[in-house]
């Protein structure tokens, strides 16, 4: 069970560029990194076309989802998560958000115009504390 996600200034700074680059769109992207324990730790946040181009949902471009997998595979990391922006609202996960999630064990980060927050899913939606490295 994830607790922590530890993210560079520089990964927040490139999300919250995502964000103002593609508003009123949502953008997305992945997480990639390693988890040890509670803690999940953003080595790179790597943005992947929202093939959906929608103000509400996302949907991740399956060609550069697969290769962003194919190459943390090969560095010996994983895709522990991914990012979306809420450009209109706030950091709180979506009806569709929440239904994505429960297929989904990976960390959800949200950057909503609100600010950063990040979500798992645990028998409904639990908080995960962002710690700024
Ligand atoms: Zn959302």
């Amino acid at each position: 069970m994830i607790r922590e996600l530890k993210i560079s200034h520089k990964d927040i700074e490139l999300i919250e560029a995502e964000l103002e680059a593609n508003n009123p769109y949502e953008a997305c992207g992945v997480l990639i990194g390693t988890i040890n324990g509670s803690t999940a730790l953003v080595e790179k946040a790597l943005p992947v076309t929202n093939v959906k181009r929608t103000r509400t949902s996302f949907e991740l471009d399956p060609k550069e989802h697969y290769d962003a997998w194919n190459e943390a595979e090969k560095n010996g990391k994983e895709i522990i998560g991914f990012y979306h922006t809420h450009p209109v609202s706030s950091a709180v996960p979506s009806l569709w958000d929440r239904e994505t999630m429960q297929n989904d064990p990976s960390v959800w980060l949200i950057a909503g115009a609100d600010g950063m927050r990040a979500y798992v899913w645990e028998d409904g939606v639990k908080a995960v504390k962002i710690v700024e490295i």
